[in-house]
């Protein structure tokens, strides 16, 4: 009986046990698969819910409306330039020029197709087919006979005349083209011989070419212009795209394209960035032309039956019988305040990644150089902060002042401390780099950014990996990008560094284009070149608004050979030179200028008067020290005069040396020179910037007035003199 209550008992209790459990159970883990059920039927909810749908706008009926590709494209670009938002910003500006030129090529592929489409359809098939007689007439009323024309005329009797269009033309229209062009030439007892063509490509429209000149007035001609503006003008600002497509479809489709005019050549063979070609009838010498695959070069010799142009570029796409166009003006760069900062080649094309360069002008690269009565003499001084310089080379604006010396002797160093001391003074600065290294330049560059010295400088870059073409241009382009800020009555630095590169690029062209070579190998006119250059950096007269162009063009020599051709060159053109000596600098001499053989012919007039009393005998001074410190190298026996001169020398060549980035104001200089020129610096080491630095700051702040005086740049009386000589006096006694 014992064992059965057991059982029951056990019974009972497990079920008590069972059915108590499963409530804890379900209370303690309930909650979450209620949770966890809901969250899945939420989630399938979610999928189940419609998305919003993309309703694309309607297209208006009749009205030009971007064409669907074209928005799209335009939105994608949008979409892409937000992802590239998430890089840095140089990395995104770069990303950003390269997406804008590959949409744009996209976008141009497509538009063309949409226009040819749109236009072979009706109603604008016929509409078009009607105007053709209107087109006709409109061409007729343009033609005439260019110099050129007359030229071939003298040698031949008959003119080619070519009548092309896109669709069959009517009969009549080429009996009146054909009667038109007789009686043209029969006006200067010439023959027409009239081809007529048809030609798809043009889309719709004719074209008449007579001899070389070609009137167009076809869709195609349209296009390109239409391409050209879209390349000019950066894509992504709101409705740009949109503004210039519907431009052009409203004209496209009215079909009422302006006619153009230009000539047309081909061309005969192509080398080493050179091109031969024929036509062009009326070409002129430096005028742009256009290859059929797009790219682009400078006319550079003219002859009877042939006509010689560099490449700017690869010129791998040119073939030999392709078609060339003139562009129709000379090379040119653009210019204006947007180029402050930038790096630009010398075609103009901004070269820093920095996006887009705003045009705000454009001046040809070559012009002819002020006029003398136009130039007023040299007369304000343009301060280096090198002591070497400012005190015994002094440099005028508006003067042409050689910096020249052998390989590796601190030349682009005193160029670009030159450009760092312009800080603040309202001079804009423009360094021409030709054939140097990138990385130097993109050194230079970021020498100039850390100074803040970008804000006021424009650089022109043709580094060695560019064409000899595009090295031959650079200077020229930068004096461009310097005149017009001349012109606008500023003053202007523009460094050439350097145009010993530049003659050699200039040697190389001239060579292939078969021009007898002169002197080592250089052509006959390379002086020409270089004054042609050079005589354009000049001081302009008040009536011209008083700007300036200084020119510190380099020349490096071969083992310190002024003598060879070249440097004897420019420094005849030149008015004085900075010559640097490779021994003065491995002495430790830096900046290594030899003074015996450097002059500013013009920049004494232009030197401060406190400058010019500290320093006017400076000059003999280091020479006695030179020539005494020769005599005295092996002697011992020194007497007590000749030992006070070495002594001096050697401080006053120690206060001479100057480190980079370290311009110094021209009172401080004036005012160390005549301290140690007065022998008031004791002991103290001259080379190490303590003692000067010192000897500033005390007159800044404790001899205020008298450094006002110095600032002035007045010549210093008697009196001022004294009591400079005291207050560097108390200065050294208290060091
Ligand atoms: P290149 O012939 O290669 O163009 P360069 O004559 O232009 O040379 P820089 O490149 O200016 O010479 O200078 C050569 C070297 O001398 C550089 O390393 C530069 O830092 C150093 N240097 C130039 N001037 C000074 C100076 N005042 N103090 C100290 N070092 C200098
Ligand atoms: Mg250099």
């Amino acid at each position: 009986m014992e064992i059965q209550y057991v059982i029951i008992n056990f019974l009972i209790l497990a079920a008590i046990l069972v059915i108590a459990g499963r409530k804890t159970v379900k209370r303690i883990f309930g909650g979450r698969l209620e949770r966890i059920n809901r969250e899945l039927d939420e989630a399938e909810a979610t999928e189940k819910m419609p998305l919003p749908e993309f309703k694309a706008p309607e297209a208006e009926e009749d009205s030009f409306t971007l064409p669907k590709e074209i928005e799209d494209e335009k939105l994608l670009a949008e979409k892409k330039l937000q992802a590239i938002r998430l890089f840095g910003e140089r990395e995104c500006r770069e990303i950003h020029r390269l997406m804008i030129d590959k949409t744009k090529k996209e976008l141009m592929e497509s538009f063309r197709e949409t226009v040819s489409g749109l236009l072979t359809t009706e109603p604008y098939y016929s509409k078009i087919r009607a105007k053709e007689e209107e087109t006709v007439d409109r061409i007729l009323s343009e033609i005439t006979l260019t110099a050129g024309d007359m030229a071939y005329l003298k040698r031949h009797d008959v003119l080619y005349v070519t009548l092309m269009s896109a669709f069959p033309l009517d009969k009549k229209l080429v009996e009146k083209v054909d009667k038109a062009t007789t009686e043209l030439l029969a006006t200067v007892n010439g023959k027409t011989s009239l081809w007529v063509k048809e030609d798809p490509s043009f889309i719709a429209g004719l074209r008449l070419r007579i001899g070389d000149t070609v009137y167009d007035g076809t869709v195609s001609e349209e296009l390109y212009h239409f391409e050209r503006r879209l390349n000019r003008e950066p894509l992504l600002s709101d409705n740009a795209v949109k503004e210039i497509t519907d431009d052009f479809l409203k004209t496209a489709a009215n079909f009422e394209p302006a006619i153009n005019k230009y000539q047309l050549g081909r061309v005969l063979t192509i080398s080493d960035g050179i091109c031969w070609m024929d036509g062009l009838a009326d070409i002129m010498y430096g005028e742009v032309i256009e290859f059929e695959c797009g790219d682009r070069g400078m006319v550079l010799d003219i002859q009877p039956d042939k006509i010689g142009c560099v490449i700017f570029g690869n010129f791998e796409n040119i073939e030999s019988g392709s078609k060339v166009r003139r562009v129709g003006r000379i090379a040119s760069v653009p210019v204006g305040d947007s180029l402050l900062g930038r790096v630009i080649d010398p075609r103009g094309n901004p070269v820093d990644g920095n996006g887009y360069l705003e045009i705000q002008g454009k001046r040809p690269i070559e012009v002819s150089a002020p006029a003398i009565l136009d130039r007023a003499p040299v007369n304000s001084p343009l301060f280096t902060g090198i002591k070497a310089i400012d005190a015994m080379v002094p440099i005028g604006k508006g003067q042409r002042e050689l910096i020249i010396g052998d390989r590796q002797t601190g030349k682009t160093a005193i160029a670009i401390d030159t450009i760092l001391n312009q800080k603040g003074k309202n001079t804009v600065c423009v360094y021409v780099a030709i054939g140097q290294k990138e990385s130097l330049i993109s050194e230079i560059r970021e020498t100039l950014e850390k100074h803040d010295a970008m804000d006021y400088t424009v650089i022109v870059s043709a580094p060695a990996s560019e064409s000899a073409a595009l090295q031959y241009m650079a200077p020229f382009s930068g004096t461009a990008v310097a005149e017009h800020f001349m012109y606008e009555g500023r003053d202007v630095l523009i460094v050439y560094d350097d145009l010993s590169k530049h003659a050699v690029a200039y040697r190389e062209l001239s060579l292939l284009l078969h021009r007898p070579s002169g002197r080592e190998a250089y052509p006959g006119d390379i002086f020409y070149l270089h004054s042609r250059l050079l005589e354009r950096s000049a001081h302009l007269s008040d009536k011209l608004g008083g700007g300036s162009i200084t020119a510190l063009p380099i020349i490096e020599t071969l083992a310190g050979d002024i003598s060879a051709y070249i440097p004897t060159n420019v420094i005849s053109i030149t008015d004085g030179q900075i010559f640097l000596d490779s021994e003065l600098f491995n002495e430790g001499q830096r900046p290594a200028v030899n003074v015996g053989l450097s002059v500013s012919r013009v920049g004494g007039s232009a030197q401060s008067k406190l400058m010019k009393q500290v320093a006017a005998s400076l000059r003999t001074k280091l020479a006695q020290y030179r020539e005494l410190q020769d005599f005295t190298q092996f002697g011992t026996d020194i007497d007590e005069v000749t030992r006070r001169t070495l002594d001096s020398g050697k401080k006053l060549t120690s206060t001479l040396k100057q480190g980079r980035y370290a311009p110094l104001d021209n009172w401080k200089q004036a005012l160390i020179l005549f301290a140690v020129s007065e022998n008031l610096t004791g002991d103290n080491d001259l080379e190490d910037n303590t003692y000067q630095n010192g000897l500033f700051s005390f007159f800044e702040n404790e001899k205020t007035e008298l450094a006002s005086l110095l600032k002035s740049g007045q010549k210093m009386s008697d009196e001022t003199k004294d009591k400079v000589r005291e207050a560097i006096v108390e200065y050294t006694a208290g060091v």
